[in-house]
């Protein structure tokens, strides 16, 4: 009994607001701290693109989503109704390991040029998705959407079938066909289309930028503009899509960029 209550009593001192682990490498997230006049939401841009800001503990933190291919050096925040009008932050280099994959569908490597096609117009709508921006303040406390280990961690650099691709921008969690995908937090469905690569995905909108999406399910259990609480049922996990079996691939976005879903994440044994 004393080794279950451990866990538990840590699980429960996670505040619900935590920010997610400040990790400023390409695909990782910066946790900003922002002083500003007491009472007021101050407000952070990267460029035009708007960032979430969320409060912890009486103090307001800027989060930037930091895109895969970011070379190391400077970035810069614009910042409204903030003591100052700037903020730094400095992106430090990461080595992502490389993963070779076979799929036996070679139109999932090599799309004709009719797919091409349907693959350019999924890619503009998941794009707008991406980038949608809510004024709802998000909870960043993640929790798995899935039970299962964790198979093929973010980042990878990828080749399918020997063919150099595009790197892994997801974490996938290994668990059975039919197995319940859950909402990692509360939000807004956003989208549950039929996508050539992903398969049937559940787009999930957590509020200010903060966006996940559930990809390759067998069964959605959900409708456009339902909301759903921390834990609700998306579907279920599946092998649709370019896959090479079932699995849950969970892809996180901050403002408009895929970063390392498990910066979300309550540090946990094995992980
Ligand atoms: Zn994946």
């Amino acid at each position: 009994m004393k080794r279950l209550l451990l866990p538990l009593l840590a699980l429960a001192a996670w505040p619900a607001l935590a920010a997610p682990r400040h990790l400023p490498v390409p695909g990782g997230v910066a946790v900003v701290p922002l002083q500003a006049p007491a009472g007021k939401a101050p407000r952070a841009f990267f460029g035009d693109t708007p960032l979430a800001v969320v409060r912890e503990e009486g103090r307001w933190l800027a989060l930037l989503g930091i895109p895969l291919e970011t070379p190391p050096g400077r970035l810069s925040l614009r910042l409204e109704g903030s003591d100052a009008a700037t903020a730094e932050v400095e992106v430090r280099a990461k080595d992502y390991p490389v993963q070779r994959l076979t799929v036996r569908n070679p139109r999932h490597v090599n799309p004709t040029p009719e797919d091409e096609l349907r693959i350019a117009r999924e890619q503009e709508i998941q794009d707008r998705l991406k980038r949608h921006f809510a004024a709802t303040a998000p909870v960043t406390a993640f929790r798995l959407p899935a039970d299962g280990r964790l198979s093929s961690r973010f980042g990878l650099r990828r080749f399918f079938n020997g063919e150099p691709r595009r790197p892994h921008a997801g974490l996938d969690v290994a668990a059975g066909s039919g197995a319940p995908v859950r909402a990692a937090a509360p939000g807004t469905v956003v989208n549950t289309d039929n996508f050539f690569f992903n398969g049937n995905t559940v787009f999930v909108d957590h509020g200010q930028g903060l966006i996940s999406a559930h990809m390759h399910l067998s069964r959605v259990d959900v409708k456009e503009g339902q909301r759903v609480a921390q834990g609700e049922q998306l579907g279920a996990v599946g092998a649709t899509g370019r896959v090479t079996g079932p699995h849950l691939h969970w892809a996180v976005f901050l403002n408009g960029t895929a970063v390392d879903p498990e910066l979300f994440l309550a540090p946990a044994k094995g992980r």
